[in-house]
């Protein structure tokens, strides 16, 4: 490593620790750690996961970093503060925030993502910009913890973000892993790949999770990983619905009960349709039929096929035949 990296590592290492210590240890934290308690976070995940809080000021940071020695220039370049135009002077990039430190593999924190607490405060949630150490397109959430359950149960559960990865982890899944709320790379599925095939995508049950779920789903697939999606009822994200609901059904019905990518299919296309509507229920069909000639193996086209037919009461000898014509249509 050279000595301007190891230096960013420091300084984001002595930040975690004091954003740590001003949310559990002091009074200004107070406000920002009763927002956390309300929300269900327990004081061992916020140990666990050293989740922090900045203050409210525009030079606390830059202060304590020029104390310990810290070149301004550099920290700026790791995106801890940032420089004001026309001036040689800096302020604190994250201001009363709860902070997320984000490690890379190997555990080391190279960036922070800060939360805001006030609904008002926007973004929601502000991150480190891109830097040397950074770069989020190859960085999964919590992968460092994760990577040697993923490995050992031979499965990865992949949430959008943090607070569902630490419910996650509360409710003893402790191979869940996260986006962080970008769409999922070919870095990201290559980092997973390297620990198992099985991937669990357990977005959030909203229209851009929908999507972002479908997504991820094709990529995954065409990178041959076996895929299951998990849902949850509308509106929902894994973190409000394990606090809702608790643990064990989060286990036992959202990720023991997920969907093959078939299945999940079988509802994306049907979203926004009204089936009752005959023109709309024909085309959802044929859609299906589509996506079921596209499946690789004649066991699960025939098992699809016979649920299709079951659901709209068509005979399976229609159905049947509709697939060859497409088939041979598509040859
Ligand atoms: P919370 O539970 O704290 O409200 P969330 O994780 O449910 O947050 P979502 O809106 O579902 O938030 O977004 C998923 C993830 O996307 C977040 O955890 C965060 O990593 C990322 N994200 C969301 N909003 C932003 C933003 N404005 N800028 C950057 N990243 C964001
Ligand atoms: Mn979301
Ligand atoms: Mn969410
Ligand atoms: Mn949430």
């Amino acid at each position: 490593v050279n000595s301007e990296k190891k230096q960013m590592l420091e300084a984001h290492e002595l930040l975690q620790k004091f954003y740590h210590h001003l949310l559990v240890n002091t009074k200004e934290g107070q406000n920002a750690l009763e927002y956390l308690v309300d929300r269900g976070f327990t004081l061992d995940s916020i140990e666990k996961f050293q989740i922090g809080y900045s203050l409210p000021s525009w030079d606390f940071v830059v202060k304590l970093l020029q104390k310990r020695g810290f070149s301004l220039s550099l920290m700026e370049k790791a995106g801890l503060i940032i420089q004001k135009e026309n001036s040689d002077s800096y302020f604190d990039r994250f201001r009363n925030r709860i902070m997320f430190p984000i490690q890379n593999s190997k555990g080391e924190t190279i960036a922070f993502a800060g939360r805001s607490i006030e609904k008002e405060d926007q973004p929601k949630y502000l991150n480190s910009p891109e830097t040397e150490l950074f770069n989020k397109s190859n960085v999964l959430y919590n992968f460092f913890r994760a990577k040697s359950f993923i490995k050992k149960q031979q499965q990865a559960i992949l949430f959008e973000g943090f607070a569902d990865v630490i419910s996650a982890d509360k409710a003893e899944l402790y191979n869940g892993i996260a986006t962080m709320g970008t769409s999922l790379t070919e870095q990201h599925v290559q980092l997973i790949r390297r620990m198992t095939d099985t991937i669990i995508i357990c977005y959030d049950s909203d229209f851009a999770g929908t999507e972002a779920a479908y997504r991820a789903a094709n990529m995954l697939t065409d990178h041959h990983c076996q895929i299951r999606i998990a849902r949850m009822p509308e509106g929902f994200d894994p973190d409000e619905y394990i606090k809702k609901y608790g643990s064990e059904k989060f286990r036992q019905e959202i990720i023991a009960g997920s969907l093959t990518f078939m299945a999940f299919k079988m509802e994306y296309h049907r979203l926004g349709k009204k089936l009752q509507n005959e023109g709309e229920k024909l085309r959802y069909i044929e859609k299906i039929i589509e996506e079921i000639t596209n499946l690789d193996k004649a066991v699960e086209r025939d098992h699809y096929l016979r649920q299709l037919a079951d659901e709209f009461s068509i005979s399976l000898d229609a159905l049947k035949q509709q697939q060859q014509q497409m088939y041979y249509a598509k040859k």
